[in-house]
Formats: structure tokens, C-alpha cells, sequence
């Protein structure tokens, strides 16, 4: 009897411990499968597809020059997967599985039913500090950021993280005879503008961590400059591990953990906002289902703005720094943070539609669409989260816009309608456009001031009315 290693999202050698005990029980035999329907209903982009596909490619190869076999198991739904997974099992005579666990909800189910049939053991290896290990005095989850963070800090120096696992396979230099060409039946976008995860880490997060980081405090709210790191797309499908990530940072700064004021803490603070979200997933389950964390919001009625949201959508709202972000976000697969965090505030706050749709929409277009940090973000945003902007906290997409591109770059790089506006008009260009008879650029989808007061006047009335 054998033991079979389950490829899930971890397409990495280094950090893997399901795939480094597989190895060790003299695994032969590895499967990835496929749920192409449960993807579509979870909004799993196409670019997000074509990514793990070439991962997947390369993975295999990887791990056929280590003497394991690479199945893939075409299914459409978690129930299928249970059930060709158990006939697999049988065909092939494995008698364990061995796979690195997944904290979304539904996985979990999928998991535990599939543990009634088959001898499923899972490590956790997706953050840097297991799950359930920093908590409150009341052993619960934190329920605000600053606290959590703090503890983790705390429980990172007493005791360190898990690192049996960095390393612990080396690659190997057999060649293989054919390179895996497995193709995924999914409407795919091309995701070939972004390298893979091992040229990623060779050429682009140590360039990073030495030129980059000491500046990111600074640069990191300006979309014209390359001032982030880039890697959220490897660690949401997890071809890097958080681990390799925050050993290598300690290796370049080692008394990063010491200092929070430091310009570099700024960075391990975002890898740490990471962990905070995916415990939150776990420690309140209904987030999976996208329910609102706080419960005042519970019969909170989001008017039907369905043109608003697709105007929306197609980046045709009239405020530049909102549609050139959208562009950029279905053009690339991905979008700044400080726009991600402006275009969900209009959308929630000055167009009173509901975070919902928003959160989907960039699951549906985003190459490092994560339930976790996708739908903590959009809660944040419309002030029904966890530590949320309170609802009553409205960016202002014109200020953030001259505060953020304030040469306009941005802009001009996704809305080339509007490259010869001069500085002056950029934010707004309408009065500038309707002087000389342009008009190939939209009007204003709303008055800010007006929105704005609807919005803070319609949420306190529905949460007046929860009460
Ligand atoms: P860097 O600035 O270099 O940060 C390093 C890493 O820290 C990121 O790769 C990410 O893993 C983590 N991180 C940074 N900011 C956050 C944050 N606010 N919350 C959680 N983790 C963070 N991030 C996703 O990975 N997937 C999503 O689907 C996603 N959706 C978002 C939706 C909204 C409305 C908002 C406001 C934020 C969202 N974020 C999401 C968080 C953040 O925008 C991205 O992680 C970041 O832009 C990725 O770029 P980077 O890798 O260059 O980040």
C-alpha cells in the first residue's frame, strides 16, 4: 500500500510538508483536481486559472524528476473530487493521502467528508504562525487588527516559526524526457506577463528586499510607482510560502522585529494583515459565506444601483483615478492597492452598491483573488468589517487622486482619451473636455457632494433601523 501526495495550493518545493512526508513514505504517486464548477461559482478568474496551470506544469516537472507520477483528475465539483479521488486511491493502491490543508469553509466540509473514506492527513502551511496560535487573554480570535498584531509579534519572538520544512527538498537535477502540458478546460486570460514563482524569487523579491523595501513606507500608495512587492498572486495560489518570505526578510534585516516604527516593518505589517484575515476566516466561519462580520448590518438593504455598478465595472464612472484602476485591474489581472481601495469606497459609499457584487467582481478579474483578503478588503472598505473604515469615513476619489498620481501618470497610462489634458484638469477633466468639445470621455456618474451626504443619510437610517 502507497501513499499519494494531493497538490492543492502549493506548487512549491521549499516550505511543503505534505509533499516532504510523502516523500519520506516513498510517495509515487501525486494528483491535482480539478473543480471547474465549484471555481466558476467561486468567481475564480481566468488569469488566476492560467496561472496555476503553468505552476501546475512546472510543478510537475519538478516533482517527476523526484520519481512521482503527476495525475491530473478532470472534475467539476467538490463532490466529484471526493469520488474519483476514492476510485484513484483504490486504482493506484494508496492506502494514505497526504496534502496541505485549505482554510475556506467549503474545503473544509469537502475535506471532512472526504476523511469518512479515505486516511486524509493535512499539515497547514499556508501562513507564517499556525492557525489558532495568537489570541486574545480570552483565547479567542482578535477581533481588531493593532492587538492582533501585537501578539503576533509576541508569539513570532517567543517562539519563533516553523522552519523543518524551508529547504528540506532540495530540487533535483534528473532531466525529464517530457515536459507536462496539462491544460485546464477554463476560460483562461494569459498570465504570462507574470514570471513563475522560482524566477520570481531568483530575480525579483531579493531585488525588492534590497532596493525596494526601505522605501516602501513611501512609495507604496503612489500606482505610477513599482513601490510593492508584486507577490501577492504567488501566495494566494501558493507558489511561494509566507514562511520563505518572512525568513528571507529577517535574513536581510534582522532587527526588523524589533523595531515598528522602522520604514521596512511597514511591509511585514501588510504579510501580517494576511495572517489576521485568513484566521479571521476561520474563527468566524460565516465570512466564507460572505456575511456581513458586523451583525448591525444584518438586514442592511443596499438599493439596487445596477447601472451604477456597471458603469462601474466598465470604468465608465467619469472620475479618472476610478476608471483608469478598473481598467487597470481587467487589463492586467491586478490592481493597486490604493486604488483597490478607492474604487471599492466610491463604489460601496458613493454609489450605495453593495460590497457583494464589488468582492466578486474582483474575484472574477484579480490574478491574487483571495476570499480572505478579497472580502476583508471590500468589508473594510463599506465599514461592515472586522476594524472596518467606519462607514461615515468617504474617500474622496478627486483628493486621493491628486494625492496619489499627483502628475497625473497614472491616469494617463490607463485613460489614453485623456493624455493631452493638461495637469490642472487631470482629476477632473469635464469642464476642461466640454471647453474644447471633447467628448470621448464620460460625465460624472454622480455629484461627490450630494453622493456622499445620501450615503452617510441612508447608512445611518438603516442601521437606526436594525437597532
Ligand atoms: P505588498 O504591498 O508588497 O504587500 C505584501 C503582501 O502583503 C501582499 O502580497 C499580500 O499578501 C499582503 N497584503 C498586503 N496588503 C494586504 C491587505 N490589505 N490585506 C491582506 N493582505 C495584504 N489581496 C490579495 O492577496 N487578494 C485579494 O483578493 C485582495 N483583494 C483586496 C480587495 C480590496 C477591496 C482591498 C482594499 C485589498 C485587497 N487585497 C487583496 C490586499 C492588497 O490590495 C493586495 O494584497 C496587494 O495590493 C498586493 O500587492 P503586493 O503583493 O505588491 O503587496
Amino acid at each position: 500500500m502507497s501513499t499519494l501526495y494531493w497538490i492543492r495550493r502549493d506548487f512549491r518545493l521549499d516550505d511543503n510538508p505534505a509533499l516532504f512526508y510523502a516523500l519520506q513514505q516513498n510517495c509515487k504517486h501525486a494528483v491535482f483536481i480539478t473543480a471547474y464548477d465549484t471555481w466558476r461559482t467561486h468567481n475564480h478568474s481566468g488569469i488566476q486559472i492560467d496561472f496555476i496551470e503553468r505552476h501546475l506544469n512546472w510543478f510537475s516537472d519538478e516533482l517527476t524528476k523526484l520519481g512521482i507520477k503527476v495525475t491530473v483528475i478532470e472534475c467539476n465539483t467538490f463532490d466529484e473530487q471526493r469520488e474519483k479521488l476514492t476510485q484513484f486511491c483504490r486504482s493506484i493502491g494508496a492506502s494514505s493521502v497526504l496534502a496541505n490543508s485549505e482554510p475556506e469553509l467549503r474545503e473544509k466540509v469537502r475535506d471532512t467528508k472526504l476523511a469518512q473514506t479515505i486516511n486524509l492527513t493535512l499539515y497547514d502551511a499556508d501562513t507564517i504562525l499556525p492557525y489558532g496560535s495568537v489570541l486574545n487573554k480570552q483565547s479567542e480570535m482578535f477581533k481588531v487588527f493593532t492587538p492582533y498584531k501585537k501578539a503576533w509579534l509576541n508569539v513570532l519572538k517567543q517562539q519563533g516559526f516553523e522552519q523543518t520544512y524551508l529547504a528540506a527538498i532540495p530540487p533535483s537535477n534528473n532531466e525529464v524526457t517530457q515536459q507536462s502540458q496539462f491544460a485546464f478546460n477554463y476560460e483562461k486570460q494569459d498570465s504570462s506577463k507574470w514570471p513563475l514563482a522560482h524566477e520570481f524569487m531568483q530575480h525579483v523579491l531579493p531585488r525588492f528586499l534590497t532596493d525596494k523595501v526601505t522605501d516602501y513606507a513611501n512609495d507604496r500608495d503612489f500606482p505610477a510607482i513599482k513601490g510593492t512587492s508584486g507577490i501577492s498572486p504567488y501566495l494566494t495560489i501558493g507558489a511561494i510560502s509566507p514562511k520563505r518570505v518572512i525568513y528571507d526578510l529577517i535574513s536581510y534585516y534582522p532587527h526588523i522585529l524589533e523595531d515598528m516604527k522602522a520604514p521596512i516593518f511597514t511591509w511585514l505589517n501588510e504579510l501580517i494583515w494576511r495572517e489576521f484575515y485568513r484566521n479571521l476566516l476561520l474563527s468566524f466561519p460565516n465570512l466564507n459565506k460572505l456575511h456581513d462580520f458586523q451583525t448591525k448590518f444584518k438586514r442592511f438593504d443596499w438599493p439596487d444601483h445596477h447601472e451604477k455598478f456597471n458603469a462601474w465595472c466598465n470604468a465608465q464612472t467619469g472620475f479618472p483615478i476610478v476608471d483608469a484602476a478598473m481598467r487597470q485591474l481587467k487589463q492586467t489581472g491586478w490592481m493597486h492597492n490604493r486604488l483597490r481601495m478607492i474604487v471599492a469606497s466610491f463604489l460601496t459609499k458613493h454609489l450605495l452598491v453593495d460590497w457583494r457584487l464589488g468582492e466578486a467582481f474582483f474575484m472574477q478579474h484579480l490574478i491574487d483573488g483571495d476570499l480572505a483578503a478579497n472580502s476583508g478588503g471590500w468589508q473594510w472598505a463599506a465599514g461592515t468589517g472586522c476594524d472596518a473604515q467606519p462607514y461615515f469615513r468617504i474617500f474622496n476619489p478627486i483628493t486621493q487622486s491628486e494625492k496619489f498620481d499627483p502628475d497625473g501618470s497614472f491616469i494617463r497610462k490607463y485613460l489614453p482619451e485623456l493624455a493631452n489634458v493638461p495637469l490642472k484638469y487631470i482629476h477632473q477633466p469635464q469642464t476642461y473636455l466640454d471647453s474644447i468639445g471633447d467628448k470621448s470621455y464620460w460625465p460624472q456618474l454622480v455629484d461627490l457632494k450630494e453622493a456622499r451626504l445620501q450615503a452617510l443619510d441612508y447608512y445611518q437610517k438603516e442601521l437606526n433601523t436594525d437597532e
